[in-house]
């Protein structure tokens, strides 16, 4: 399966909306810069906010922002050509008649790229202004996350976007599915014939999938108070994980199999209750500016999944991400069942499966196969060990850079279709609406003790990954 080209033809303009804004200074910029380092865009660049900025001053913040947050300036030669591409425009949303001055700005271009790096509040209010204006015909739109913050938006979102823009012209971002290690799970499932043959409820005993921060808010915490962890991270990221790791291989070599495969699994996960789920809060987090002195929102959240499916009937999917953890990581535990007969003393080990598969995804990239190997003596007794499968080396690639030079190609892979949204946001449609109170847990811990007990009946987390272990015994 290779990730088509784009024979739709390359957008010839991109303009991005929320040029001011956060995200545009510490991701977009630096990923611009190294797009046209590699030679993979030319085209007219034209930032866009209500902001009245004249054009130098978007070139001194985009300057900035690649000297601050892109690693540095090093090619003057690459950064003056993305500054001769950059164009600036003052819009107010409410007043249509505004974004006559993009028109203008567009020049020669037939299909532009509009990026909505914007608040979700606004995104309607542009695509419904870029429509009345006559500017998205053979134009295509790249809209930041979240895509809805429940069912209903989301359904509203799509219907409304797709009254302006075809789906394929409509670029949902999600930027963890152009993580190379997130990739590699697509490839490592369906590139290798060893995994098949066990990748099903017979030999597997459960998942589990942490996605730990051992910072707070950062100073968002007016933004947090109106997502939360189960929105921020879990229904979109994680879910995107779950869906890769538990897909049918697609039936034919082409995306939209892909899409259509991972659609499934979320049809058929049963859709979660308030008993499923386990919501904290870490101490301290109302005070942080922005939030609510008697704030619920979760910085944590522990889950059981099920996908009633063939392969994965029976099977449980322990998924977690919480903020103020003890460490930065995220990793994927696979837990192979145990040897059906206990042959040695230690055949069984309590506190850790004998096998099982772990990736690592961040901070560092790795797999590893986990085994029992007998110790040497006369006693037939072992230690656990692992055989490191993978290594990566870093991908210099941004994920940003990945996605903004895909959508300008047509290229919907790494993207969300309209379908997979809504199949995500109906798991988790009820309990967003009914669940139990945030539980309140110490930063450094790994959240609240409720969430030992959701997945006692099955195990416990595994806290410490083994390659962190300097024994490298047997998993926490
Ligand atoms: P910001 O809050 O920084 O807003 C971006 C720009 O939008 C602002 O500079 C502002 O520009 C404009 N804006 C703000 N409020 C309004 C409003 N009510 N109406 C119209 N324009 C407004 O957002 P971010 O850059 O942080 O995020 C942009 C998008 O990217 C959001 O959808 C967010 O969820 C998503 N995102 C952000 C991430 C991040 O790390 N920041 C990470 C992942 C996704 P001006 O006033 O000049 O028009």
């Amino acid at each position: 399966m290779s990730t088509p080209n784009g024979d739709a033809g390359r957008s010839d303009a991109l303009v991005l909306f929320g040029a001011t804004g956060d995200l545009a200074y510490k991701k977009i910029f630096p990923a611009l810069y190294a797009m046209v380092k590699r030679g993979d865009l030319a085209a007219p660049v034209i930032g866009v906010a209500r902001s009245m900025w004249d054009l130098e001053r978007f070139q001194v913040r985009v300057r900035d922002s690649i000297a601050q947050d892109g690693g540095g300036i090093d090619d003057e030669h690459a950064l003056g050509r993305l500054i001769s591409l950059l164009g600036y425009v003052s819009i107010d949303y409410s007043d249509p008649a505004t974004l006559a001055a993009l028109r203008g700005a567009l020049g020669d271009a037939t299909r532009p790229a509009y990026y909505l790096a914007i608040p979700p509040s606004v995104f309607e209010t542009v695509i419904a202004g870029l429509g009345g204006a006559g500017l998205a015909d053979a134009a295509r739109v790249i809209v930041e996350k979240p895509f809805g913050r429940d069912l209903a938006s989301a359904k509203e979102l799509n219907r409304f976007a797709r009254s302006v823009f075809s789906e394929d012209s409509i670029f949902r971002i999600d930027h963890y599915l152009a993580k190379e290690e997130i990739m590699n799970l697509l490839y490592f499932r369906f590139a290798n014939s060893f995994l098949e043959p066990i990748w099903n409820r017979n030999y597997v005993a459960s998942f589990q999938i942490t996605l730990a921060e051992d910072f707070g808010v950062e100073g968002r915490g007016a933004f947090y108070e109106t997502a939360g962890c189960l929105r921020d991270v879990i229904e979109n990221h994680l879910f995107q994980v779950v869906a890769l790791l538990a897909m049918e291989p697609p039936t034919y070599r082409d995306f939209g199999a892909l899409h259509s495969e991972k659609t499934d699994v979320f049809k058929a996960m049963k859709p979660l209750a308030a008993d499923d789920l386990v919501r904290g809060q870490f101490v301290g987090y109302q005070n942080e500016p922005g939030v609510a002195k008697d704030s619920d929102v979760e910085t944590f959240c522990a889950l059981r999944l099920h996908i009633d499916s063939w392969r994965w009937a029976g099977v449980p999917w322990y998924l977690r991400s919480g903020k103020r953890l003890p460490k930065t990581v995220t990793e994927i535990l696979v837990e192979l069942k145990p040897p059906p007969q206990k042959l040695f003393e230690d055949s069984w080990p309590p506190d850790s499966p004998a096998n099982y598969l772990r990736f690592r995804l961040a901070p560092d990239a790795s797999i590893a196969l986990a085994a029992r190997v007998k110790r040497a003596g006369e006693e037939f007794l072992g230690d656990q060990r692992e055989l490191l499968l993978l290594d990566t080396q870093p991908n210099k690639e941004s994920p940003y850079e990945r996605l903004l030079s895909d959508a300008m190609a047509g290229n919907g892979a790494l993207f969300t279709r309209e379908d997979t949204v809504e199949a995500a946001w109906a798991v988790v449609e009820r309990v967003l609406a009914t669940h139990h109170r945030s539980q309140p847990y110490k930063p450094g811990t790994w959240g609240p003790k409720q969430a030992d007990k959701l997945i006692a009946p099955n195990g416990r987390w595994h806290n410490l990954a083994p390659a962190d272990a300097a024994s490298k015994q047997p998993t926490q």
